[in-house]
């Protein structure tokens, strides 16, 4: 059974200063919906800008011919996080979008060179004993896993206490909120393996290397290789296991819709296709932004949804972008994602599925530390039709292929590279994954390279996941959601804290926006 969504905590009280000054976003991803929506119901006079003539940034849709493609995220997760935003307004979220649990979360398919197999991912800890008994052939693995999530859920606790919903850039921050010498926050500290990565924290509780290979692939959800990344990231799988993945009927694609409306409703105004070319400022302080058609507009504070390196690159320029520039901050990855309507769907296949490489060290390698697109990569395969048949013709699928590939390097032509990893992506659904038809049944065609993310979603080096999580200690923080560089500018999204993925780039909106109300603003 996947647990209850808890309620979502009641939103904390209006600071009282100025609830009613205009505030800008730039950027109508889920975190500057989320943002603009939080700040609309707390009283604040919003206007949204985005480049792009749609809202929602990467949770775009693509239809053609009786298929409807979600083209960015198709995993939700945490939807507790999206009911929070909608409770600020008073609102529920159920009358705006509906969710429905997938259980079993993921189908994994092995690699014949990694020992194959058919391994289903369930939230249900007792079936997933016996599917690990029977998939490994000993206890071991289903022994070590089920102490794994507990471990899991211990690193969630302390992201809970530390980390979310809050404002924070640094280990600092999250020690100012534990209370620097607590005998608890030193626990905390222990449990948090700091120096030891995801991948070697999950080798020490599973044995079995397909069984460790599906779950440190969790930190594919933030584009990072997992022996890189902090062992805290092993949290997410506690998330995922007790939080339940979830679909919205509609596709993702009813998450940007579910806000617009909530944030229309609130008096958010929105300005799709006005790109933001500067954010003013007077003595060092946010006065509002110039658009590309010239104009400049006063506002009181500004909340970028654009890119943090970017922001500070493109928007803002000085000492305040100088400071911030000077770290080296490494984007996450990108990737290439087929869109092939099926004229007639899979029946072996769930609604998430994971085709994995034949060998995750050597993926990892070539995406992570070569920059080059893995030679053997891993597939996630959507196939929504399961869930919501109404996605494609009858009897059809509109199956969503996405590989993580690098961020884009110098001199990479995408258009160059592109048919020849289509032909390696399709080879590897037909040899591991049993889809050896699939080319006859497709009926329709689209793809995105990294280009593609690049040019489409302002974001840095076609980076899917904002700013990589490297590095076992601080890996998984990430610029603040306060500019300490700049009053009166906030950030919220991918590449500011928590972090990248739908339900953390909401979080990321809302602390953006409960941050800039708790400072309080002066009116424009
Ligand atoms: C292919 C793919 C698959 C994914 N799969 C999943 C998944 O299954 N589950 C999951 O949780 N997450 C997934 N993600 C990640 C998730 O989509 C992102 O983390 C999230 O949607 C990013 O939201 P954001 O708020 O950072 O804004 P973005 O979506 O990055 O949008 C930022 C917006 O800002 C606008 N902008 C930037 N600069 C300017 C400017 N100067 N002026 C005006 N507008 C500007 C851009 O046009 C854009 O619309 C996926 C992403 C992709 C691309």
């Amino acid at each position: 059974m996947i647990a209850p969504v808890t309620a979502a905590p009641p939103a904390p009280p209006r600071s009282g200063k100025k609830p009613d000054a205009p505030i800008a976003v730039i950027g109508g991803g889920l975190g500057g919906l989320a943002a603009a929506a939080t700040l609309a119901a707390r009283g604040y006079r919003v206007t949204l800008f985005d480049k792009n003539p749609w809202l929602g940034g990467k949770a775009a849709v693509y239809e053609d011919v009786g298929y409807r493609f979600d083209m960015g995220p198709t995993i939700l997760t945490l939807p507790t996080v999206l009911k929070r935003i909608f409770a600020e307004a008073g609102k529920d979220l159920a009358d705006y979008c509906e969710i429905v649990p997938l259980d079993p979360q993921w189908r994994c398919f092995f690699d014949e060179a990694a020992g194959g197999g058919v391994l289903d991912l369930t939230a249900d800890q007792a079936a997933m004993k016996r599917n690990l008994d029977e998939f490994t052939g000993a206890e071991d693995s289903s022994e070590g896993y089920a102490a794994f999530l507990k471990y899991a859920k211990r690193l969630n606790d302390v992201s809970d206490r530390f980390f979310f919903y809050k404002n924070v850039g640094g280990i600092r921050d999250t020690l100012k909120l534990g209370g620097m010498f607590s005998l608890e926050t030193l626990g905390d500290l222990r449990a948090l393996k700091m120096g030891k990565s995801v991948a070697d924290t999950v080798r020490g509780y599973v044995p079995d290397s397909r069984v460790a290979q599906m779950v440190d692939h969790y930190t594919q959800y933030v584009g990072s290789a997992p022996d890189q990344s902090p062992a805290v990231l092993c949290g997410i799988a506690d998330m995922q296991t007790t939080g339940g993945v979830w679909y919205p009927i509609g596709g993702t694609r009813a998450v940007p819709e579910a806000l617009i409306k909530l944030g229309k409703e609130l008096g958010v105004e929105y300005r799709p296709g006005t790109h933001v070319t500067e954010i003013t400022r007077e003595k060092g302080r946010v006065t509002g932004l110039k658009t590309a058609d010239g104009q400049t507009h006063r506002f009181a504070a500004v909340v970028s949804n654009s890119d943090t390196v970017r922001t500070h690159r493109e928007l803002l320029d000085g000492p305040a972008a100088e400071k911030f520039l000077k770290k080296d901050r490494e984007p996450a990855c990108s990737g290439v994602v087929l869109y092939l309507g099926l004229k007639k769907k899979y029946d072996h296949i769930l609604h998430h599925n994971f085709v994995f490489s034949r060998n995750p060290h050597e993926e990892f390698e070539y995406i992570y530390r070569k920059g080059e697109p893995a030679p053997d990569p891993t597939a996630y395969v959507c196939a929504p039709a399961v869930t919501e048949p109404a996605v494609a013709p009858q009897g059809g699928e509109a199956l969503y292929v996405l590989v993580h590939t690098p961020y884009l390097r110098p001199g990479q032509d995408w258009r160059a590279m592109f048919p020849e990893y289509r032909r390696t992506i399709l080879e590897k659904l037909k040899t591991t994954a049993g889809m050896e038809d699939l080319e006859d049944r497709i009926a329709v065609e689209h793809h995105l390279t990294p280009q593609d993310i690049h040019d489409r979603y302002h974001v840095l080096n076609g980076a899917i996941y904002g700013l990589a999580s490297h590095g076992t200690y601080l890996g998984a923080f990430k610029p603040a959601n306060r500019s300490p560089q700049v009053p009166g500018l906030y950030f919220a999204g991918g590449s500011a804290h928590p972090g990248p993925g739908m339900p953390m780039v909401m979080m990321s909106g809302w602390t953006a926006a409960d941050t800039l109300d708790r400072d309080g603003v002066l009116d424009a």
